[in-house]
C-alpha cells in the first residue's frame, strides 16, 4: 500500500483513514509519509492465497499426471 492508502495495483482506495490523513496532509502543503505500520489490505491477502491453492492443485495435478 502507498503512503496516501491507495493500492499500488489497482489504484484504488484501500486505507480511507490514511487517505484521509495523507489529503488533510496535502491541503496544508506537506508531503505525507505515513512511519507507523502498514497493514496488509485484505485483498492482497486473498490474491495470496488463491495463488497459494492453485498452485497447492497444480502440485497435485503433477504428481498424479507423473504417477499415471
Ligand atoms: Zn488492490
Amino acid at each position: 500500500m502507498r503512503p496516501d492508502g491507495t493500492c499500488p495495483f489497482c489504484e484504488q482506495v484501500v486505507d480511507y483513514k490514511r487517505n484521509a490523513k495523507s489529503e488533510a496532509a496535502l491541503a496544508r502543503g506537506e508531503e505525507f509519509s505515513a512511519q507507523d505500520e502498514v497493514p496488509v489490505p485484505w485483498h492482497l491477502k486473498l490474491l495470496l492465497v488463491a495463488a497459494a491453492l492453485y498452485l497447492g492443485w497444480r502440485a497435485i495435478e503433477g504428481v498424479g499426471w507423473l504417477v499415471g
